[in-house]
């Protein structure tokens, strides 16, 4: 057999990019498949992103994750638009098909295969307060409304951003989404099925930092997310936990997303134990 020394390139365009862990994962899914492939970490200015998606063509790579400051940015450089990314209003991955560049977002549906996959709960039916609405919240509550949760009841301190959010996410899914916005300390309403944080209050380095929730409110069996995966022990996971409830950690959407992504470049299904560990050993989690 001739030898073959070329590889395939992914990676992601960001600023900063030099801390993002993801490319450690996703070489660790790819040894792991056998792959010849590299995911690099390319530092790309804002007025430098439409060379960049050039780039992207010139030499002919498969795929490239979005970071800040361009989910947004990107989307004037692609040929097409995922619905879901659509709805979202952002992107987090393009892959390419042909001479196509589509835009994809993977943070929502890494955050809904975490709450089946790792958390064993069935997101149809359910009661959902989601905390935020910047763009983690987009992914998360947009892709729980096409799952069709019963109920979207989004809380954000801003006003404007909240119900921006909703009026947006009503309008590309019809689904049933309200906003009340956070003034004080939220009870969480009893007939609450999922809890989710997708602000960034408890982010590193203000770790000590937790939504103003009371989770006195809540029945057993309320499930409480955490988007922040910076520790991925969050004081408002420890207050679940003391309080019995069932919790997941913002390491399944991080995995998740990178799976999916994974699977959307390669069409395979990576080995997600690799991925996971080789996340957790880069990150210092045991
Ligand atoms: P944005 O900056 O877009 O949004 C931040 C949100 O947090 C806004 O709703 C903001 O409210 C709210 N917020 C911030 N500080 C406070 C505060 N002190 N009190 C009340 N609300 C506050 O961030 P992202 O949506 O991009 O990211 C949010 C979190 O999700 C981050 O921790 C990020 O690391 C995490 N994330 C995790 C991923 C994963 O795979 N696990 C993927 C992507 C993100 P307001 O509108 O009032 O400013």
């Amino acid at each position: 057999m001739p030898a073959n020394y070329q590889a395939e390139v992914v990676g992601v365009f960001g600023q900063p990019v030099a801390e993002n862990p993801t490319g450690v994962m996703q070489e660790a899914g790819f040894a792991s498949a056998g792959l010849n492939w590299r995911y690099l970490n390319f530092e790309v200015p804002p007025e430098k992103l439409g060379a960049a998606m050039d780039a992207v063509d010139a030499l002919g790579m498969r795929g490239i994750n979005l970071t800040i400051p361009h989910k947004v940015a990107v989307i004037e450089f692609l040929d097409e638009l995922a619905p879901e990314a659509r709805a979202i209003g952002a992107v987090n991955t393009v892959r390419v098909e042909g001479s196509k560049k589509i835009g994809e977002n993977t943070d929502g549906k890494g955050f809904l295969r975490g709450v089946r996959n790792d958390a064993g709960v069935d997101p149809s039916g359910k009661r959902v307060v989601l905390l935020g609405a910047g763009g983690a919240a987009r992914a998360i509550g947009t892709e729980l409304v096409l799952a069709g949760i019963s109920d979207l009841l989004v809380v954000n301190r801003s006003q404007g951003r909240g119900s921006t959010m909703v009026g947006d996410l009503k309008a590309a899914t019809g689904g049933p989404v309200r906003f009340q916005q956070w003034s004080g300390t939220f009870a969480v309403p009893a007939e609450c099925d999922l809890l989710v944080n997708a602000t960034s209050i408890g982010l590193y380095p203000d770790v000590n930092a937790a939504p103003d929730v009371d989770l006195s409110s809540a029945r057993a069996g309320t499930l409480v997310a955490d988007a922040v995966f910076n520790p991925p022990e969050t004081r408002l996971l420890a207050a679940a936990r003391e309080r019995g409830l069932p919790t997941l950690d913002g390491l399944s959407m991080l995995v998740y997303q990178g799976v999916i992504a994974f699977e959307m470049w390669t069409g395979q299904s990576p080995d997600e134990a690799a991925m996971k560990s080789a996340l957790r050993n880069a990150l210092g989690v045991d």
